[in-house]
């Protein structure tokens, strides 16, 4: 690569649109064409988001006692999580960059709490479902951990006789998903509690995507299963402002059932010149901005704008499952909760389907374990149904007709 430090500077008039234009190529993530990383209620609720970000951009979170705007925004982030999260007076939390972060630094707190209360465990292991969230393996490989993925059940669920199976005296840690991401399940939450009691064990919830859906979808009176901190044994759980909480990234919490849980995250260090440094994040210096845009999106919906938007998911949702039930050979994977699901076919090629959607312009996410198409439905895809559908069938025909064989096999979730 040549040198591409710039010997003079150029003016924003130049560069403005020479950035614009690049933008050209990019995935149009709100256009509800795309199910890929496409979080999004309106362009008015982006709106809000980005002007309360950019009023706070530069502001830096790691001093919340210079902040004080800051440090206020975080903790009543915190309640109002921990209000629709099954959260009481000693609920404790910290805002992250995202869900990643906030199950790195669960993983750290059980890591450390089991070095005082599980001296037996010498090699310490995570205990998980294989439909959980590769960030709790990247946990693993940064502070030396193993991680235990458990087969799951018919059901793609997390298996309670699996994990209790696979409990040994190096376990330190067992982990549900409040939904796992490829089907959009939510794993017996309170089977794997119960286990993690019977063995002291600290027992966190990855509810990063489900954590601002699931309790809104809860409330419209559709079936969920208890996930959050009103099951007892949970010990912590992880929700993320930047998927359902509409705000713009990097932002999501991570709440613990006490404030003794949550210092045990925290790291601190006072030997060097400077004096003490002290931080529950992986993070040091962040920006004010991705707090500033949560507290206003949460503001600025409240409880009835979240339900309003979670009520257009799902039925979206709920149309887009009885249109492809409807289509031979088609079937949802299990029985998801909230506005994730994925379908797929015993008999037809689906990725050879996700492949002819993609010539018709949809943006599609594919899983490889059983072969699927993930819906993560937001507001935005709501108007677009009936055409998702048509496309839809034309697809899976021209695959029938055509015996077409996807041309792509491979599947992947990030880059
Ligand atoms: C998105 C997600 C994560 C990771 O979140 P990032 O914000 O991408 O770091 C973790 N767990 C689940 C279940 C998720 O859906």
């Amino acid at each position: 690569m040549g040198r591409l430090f710039p010997k003079h500077g150029r003016p924003w008039d130049e560069l403005a649109p020479e950035m614009e234009a690049a933008k050209a190529d990019d995935m149009p993530w709100h256009s509800g064409r795309a199910h890929k990383t496409a979080f999004h209620a309106s362009d008015e609720v982006l709106a809000v988001v980005k002007e309360a970000y950019s009023m706070f951009l530069t502001e830096n979170a790691l001093y919340p006692s210079g902040f004080k705007s800051l440090g206020r925004f975080e903790q009543e982030i915190l309640r109002m999580a921990a209000d629709i999260l099954g959260g009481g007076p000693e609920t404790a939390g910290i805002c992250t960059s995202g869900g990643t972060e906030s199950n790195i630094v669960a993983v750290k707190a059980a890591r450390d709490h089991a070095r005082v209360h599980r001296p037996q465990a010498r090699r310490p292991e995570i205990l998980l479902g294989r439909n959980a969230h590769p960030s709790f393996n990247k946990a693993a490989d940064f502070m030396g951990l193993d991680v235990v993925r458990t087969p799951l059940g018919d059901d793609l669920r997390a298996d309670p006789q699996a994990i209790a199976g696979a409990v040994n005296d190096n376990t330190i840690m067992i982990v549900g998903s409040a939904p796992a991401w490829p089907y959009g399940i939510i794993d017996p939450i309170a089977e794997l509690a119960d286990i993690a009691r019977d063995h002291g064990l600290w027992c966190h919830v990855d509810s990063c995507v489900g954590g601002f859906i699931a309790p809104f979808v809860r409330k419209l009176g559709y079936d969920m299963p208890d996930f959050d901190l009103s099951v007892a044994g949970v010990w912590s759980i992880s929700a993320d402002l930047h998927k359902y909480g509409y705000a713009a990234k990097n932002i999501s919490t991570l709440l613990f059932r006490d404030p003794g849980l949550r210092d045990i995250a925290g790291f601190q260090f006072d030997d060097w010149p400077s004096g003490r440094y002290a931080t529950y994040t992986v993070s040091g210096s962040r920006t004010g901005g991705a707090l500033a845009g949560a507290w206003a999106v949460l503001n600025h919906l409240g409880e009835d704008g979240y339900l309003d938007f979670a009520r257009q998911s799902m039925d979206a949702l709920d149309r887009l499952k009885a249109g492809i039930e409807a289509m031979d050979g088609l079937h949802i994977w299990g029985r998801p909760h909230a506005t994730l699901a994925a379908y797929g076919s015993t008999v037809h090629d689906i990725l050879a389907v996700a492949e002819a959607m993609e010539r018709r312009g949809w943006i599609v996410n594919r899983l490889k374990e059983p072969s699927a198409i993930q819906l993560v439905i937001n507001p935005i895809h709501a108007p677009l149904v009936d055409e998702y559908l048509a496309d839809l069938a034309e697809s899976l025909d021209e695959v029938v007709r055509g015996h077409n064989r996807a041309v792509n096999r491979d599947v992947s979730y990030a880059e």
